[in-house]
């Protein structure tokens, strides 16, 4: 069930294999995506349940919202994460592998029995389920949420086109990545002739809570350039949190402001929980932020990544900078130390 490109039959004999799928089955279906949802895990969800619900479907979407993404889901649409499964349920596992069940939020898939449809972009994914579509050329899982819903013939409109749109634009940095093939702006052009509303969207992701703005100032007191400034880190820990009145949530955008920083190649955010440590990973031109993320036990895409490391900051501070060398050896033996 594998498409490197789009335009190959297989990927359309996947997109049908999941839209019919989720066509034929009568009982509940539980939509999941990764922990710490982004726009796209969101968007994807909220895409593809309004999608089936509008066939009749009974639809499950456990997901907690970080705050600046709450402003999209109506009252009702998501629910708390389940402790059982429904009788006779099917999960829809979007913008993950369902192979990868500690990344799931939402419902332990381990405890489950019932058929298990995937969407993934993740090139990581290993590709496991009753029914699936994984293609790492699309820069965003919305898109590919576009095509089950079009599979499905289900008619259009502003409702279903904008949380794909916020999907699409959050994964692609606001369109300004690489990633962004033609596909893509095809994808957005035809989100947009059915009602996505881009320009609210922006508005509405953009505004911040003043604690954003005080834990940022705590952030940047740990700024670290290191290596000639090829690479940028910082961290987080509770304590800062708590003289900023801020929360978790208001970390999660300070890790592509630091890669933006003139020569960074990689730029690394740690959230110090205290008890294990999580990183978000960005990183530039020849340099793989998803090499870093690999070494430490985590994964995501190449530009974009992370990992989970449990114990104290100080144990995996050493590990990171280990991987970090790593990588920065592997690309200059490339003879690729200047900017991609
Ligand atoms: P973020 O830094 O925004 O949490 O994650 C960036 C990317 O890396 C996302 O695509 C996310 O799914 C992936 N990612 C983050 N943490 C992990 C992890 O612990 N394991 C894996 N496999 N992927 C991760
Ligand atoms: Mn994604």
């Amino acid at each position: 069930m594998t498409a490197e490109n789009a335009a190959s039959p297989e990927y359309w004999d996947d997109i049908r294999a999941v839209a019919h799928c989720l066509h034929v089955h009568s009982g509940p279906i539980v939509v999941l995506a990764h922990e710490n949802p982004d726009g796209d895990a969101l968007g994807s969800v909220l895409g593809l349940s309004r999608a089936l619900r509008r066939l009749g479907k009974t639809v499950i979407a456990p997901m907690t919202v970080p705050r600046y993404l709450s402003f999209l889901p109506e009252p009702g649409e998501l629910s708390a994460p389940l402790t059982e499964w429904p009788a006779g349920a099917l999960a829809a596992v979007l913008d993950v592998d369902n192979n990868d069940p500690v990344r799931v939020a939402g419902a332990d898939l381990r405890t489950f029995g019932g058929p298990v449809v995937n969407v993934d972009h993740h090139g990581t994914n290993q590709r496991r389920a009753d029914a699936g579509v994984v293609d790492p050329s699309k820069p965003a899982a919305t898109m590919m949420i576009a095509d089950v819903i079009d599979a499905l013939d289900i008619p259009w409109d502003e409702h279903l086109a904008t949380p794909l749109m916020l999907g699409l634009s959050t994964d692609t940095g606001n369109f300004a990545f690489d990633s962004v093939s033609a596909e893509a702006f095809e994808c957005a052009a035809r989100l947009r002739h059915h009602g996505a509303r881009l320009g609210w969207l922006n508005e509405q992701i953009r505004q911040n809570p003043p604690s954003y703005y005080l834990l940022l100032r705590e952030v940047l007191g740990k700024l670290e350039f290191q290596h000639g400034g090829r690479v940028v880190q910082t961290r987080v820990d509770n304590e800062m949190l708590a003289r900023a009145g801020a929360n978790w949530d208001d970390v999660e955008s300070y890790v592509s402001m630091l890669r933006n920083a003139e020569g960074a190649q990689l730029a690394v955010m740690a959230k110090d929980y205290g008890d294990r440590v999580k990183f978000s990973l960005r990183s530039r031109g020849p340099v793989s932020a998803q090499n870093v993320a690999l070494a430490l036990g985590g994964g995501g895409h190449v530009p974009a990544a992370g990992a989970t490391f449990q114990g104290s900051y100080a144990e995996a501070r050493e590990q990171l900078d280990r991987a970090i060398a790593a990588e920065l050896s592997r690309v200059d033996a490339l003879g690729g130390s200047a900017q991609g």
